[in-house]
C-alpha cells in the first residue's frame, strides 16, 4: 500500500520488510469513552474527582490529549499483526466472569 523506495520497518518489532513481502497497516482510533457508569471503588466521588484531578495536573496537555484520543496509522509484520489480533480477541475470554 505504501509505495515508497526506504526500506520498511515493522513499527511494533522493528523487523525490516522483505520487498514485495507481507506487510499490514493498522489504523486505529483510540477515544475516551464515558459510560455513564462510575466504578465502586469504595471512594466517593469526591474522593475520585480529587483523584482524576490530581492525576491530570501531573500530565502534560500533549499526555492529557492522547489520553482522550489517540490516532494510530502503523506499518507491521505478519506475526505483530497475529499477535495484535489476538491481543484484541483473546480466544478463551468469551465467558462471562463478572
Ligand atoms: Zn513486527
Amino acid at each position: 500500500m505504501v509505495a515508497s523506495k526506504e526500506k520498511q520497518r515493522c513499527r511494533r518489532c522493528g523487523k525490516r520488510f522483505k520487498k514485495g513481502g507481507l506487510a499490514y497497516r493498522l489504523k486505529a482510533e483510540l477515544l475516551s469513552h464515558f459510560d455513564g457508569h462510575i466504578r465502586d471503588t469504595g471512594e466517593s466521588l469526591a474522593e475520585l474527582v480529587g483523584k482524576i484531578e490530581e492525576e491530570m495536573e501531573e500530565m502534560t496537555e500533549e499526555q492529557l490529549e492522547k489520553q482522550i484520543y489517540q490516532k494510530f496509522d502503523y506499518i507491521v509484520c505478519p506475526s505483530c499483526r497475529d499477535e495484535i489480533e489476538r491481543f484484541l480477541n483473546p480466544p478463551d475470554e468469551h465467558e462471562e466472569t463478572k
